[in-house]
């Protein structure tokens, strides 16, 4: 027996562009032939005879044991989101799903770090991104060290000495800061380091740090690839021997597991990432150009924008400006907050990347545990808003804006 059930049609996806592996990668059917992903709500799997439990387990059989192991659902999950995560040509490349981004972030590092070992970040971090950083890995002996992202020659006087793994998040939540990661990446390998790359505000789509030199790539996969705000999951990707000898029995064992249906939930949010995010990026750029028109408004954080401090380099890492923003208000945490509230359209909510525009408020909400210090450090203001732009009409979200910002300034 093996892992999956025979093949009814499967094509080799070996030719396939990125866009038909998002729909098809990964696809096996069934007996039935279904045309959807068939969806396994199974936590175990029976045996044949006391044999083939025994070798279930020795390993001369491979098949499924386990749900915290192995199940089909979340393996064509997995398999799906390797094929589009773009890699050198010819490298090998593998997936692993967990429950949520944290645990796959969480996964990522602890798996290959130790007491006595050294993780060096970019400072402008995903809240719990920097909470496992700055506040866990020092409680089991693992020194860290913040670089503004930016900053090349940070990075190298950083990483002039000996380094285990180092972690960067392109483009930063919420500053929308840009890392040169192939120029980390050599820095990071000289001093004998992994490049972990958090990459859930570009998306697969539009930005493949493991081609450019990273070794290991994790996700929200509640985020774009859901995209509809119905369920949360994660990934790392990274090259087989690491997914399978690093990564593999941390998760096996320690169990952060992501739900077959919430994977199959994710597999049909990949159908469909490629076009969302064509929508997320246009109507971004349009909100963002609309923004920076407006007399409130002190400054307009976004890749695509000319006034953006890393513009260029994101035209040459990037395939699409992402569709996250943040709008810096010259009234403060006051303005920002009558924006909020004047507000008809667009949702207040900490979540991002979904269908429906959001807004939050950083300082006082996804960032609210972070010392003010440390929130100025990362280049969080009180007048600081991060706007998820959604695919709704873009013309829509303009009216809501332009209609809020007019009322919350009287
Ligand atoms: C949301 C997010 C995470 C954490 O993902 P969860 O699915 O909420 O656990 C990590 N990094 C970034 C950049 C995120 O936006």
């Amino acid at each position: 027996m093996t892992d999956t059930p025979p093949k009814t049609g499967a094509e080799p996806t070996r030719t396939w562009r990125p866009r038909t592996r998002a729909v098809r990668g990964g696809l096996t059917r069934t007996g039935f032939s279904e045309t959807s992903e068939a969806l396994f709500m199974t936590s175990g799997y029976v045996y044949d005879s006391a044999a083939e439990a025994e070798q279930s387990f020795d390993g001369t059989l491979d098949r499924m044991v386990y749900s915290r192991f192995k199940n089909p659902t979340v393996a064509t999950f997995e398999q799906r989101l390797a094929e589009i995560e773009g890699v050198p040509p010819g490298a090998a490349i593998a997936c692993r799903a967990t429950a949520s981004g944290m645990a796959a972030v969480h996964a990522a590092l602890m798996c290959q770090l130790k007491a006595g070992d050294r993780i060096v970040a970019s400072r402008a971090l995903f809240g719990s991104c920097q909470w496992i950083i700055n506040e866990l890995c020092p409680k089991f002996g693992i020194e860290r060290v913040f670089v503004d992202g930016p900053d090349l020659d940070a990075w190298a006087a950083a990483l002039s000495q000996p380094t285990t793994c180092v972690f960067i998040e392109t483009p930063a939540n919420p500053t929308l800061e840009i890392i040169d990661i192939a120029a980390v990446a050599a820095l990071a390998h000289k001093a004998g380091a992994r490049l972990v790359v958090d990459n859930v505000f570009a998306t697969p789509m539009l930005q493949s740090p493991l081609a450019l030199g990273a070794d290991v790539v994790v996700y929200s996969a509640t985020k774009h690839i859901d995209g509809q705000g119905r369920c949360l999951g994660g990934a790392v990707l990274a090259d087989p021997a690491f997914c399978q000898d690093v990564l593999g029995p941390y998760l096996r064992n320690t169990g952060p597991a992501l739900s077959p249906f919430n994977a199959w939930l994710l597999l049909k949010g990949l159908e469909t990432l490629d076009l969302r995010m064509e929508r997320h990026c246009a109507n971004a750029l349009k909100v963002a150009r609309f923004l920076e028109s407006r007399p409130e408004v002190a400054r307009v954080l976004y890749p695509g924008l000319e006034s953006h401090p890393q513009h260029v380099l994101a035209a040459r890492q990037m395939r699409g400006w992402g569709s996250i923003l943040a709008v810096v208000l010259k009234g403060g945490k006051d303005a920002a907050y009558r924006l909020l509230d004047a507000l008809e359209l667009i949702d207040i909510s900490n979540n991002l990347g979904d269908a429906k525009s959001l807004v939050t408020h950083p300082w006082t909400t996804t960032h609210q545990r972070l010392s003010p210090e440390d929130k100025l450090g990362m280049g969080i203001g009180e007048g600081m808003l991060r706007l998820s732009v959604g695919i709704e009409d873009g013309d829509d979200l303009v009216d809501d804006l332009s209609r809020a910002l007019d009322r919350a300034g009287t």
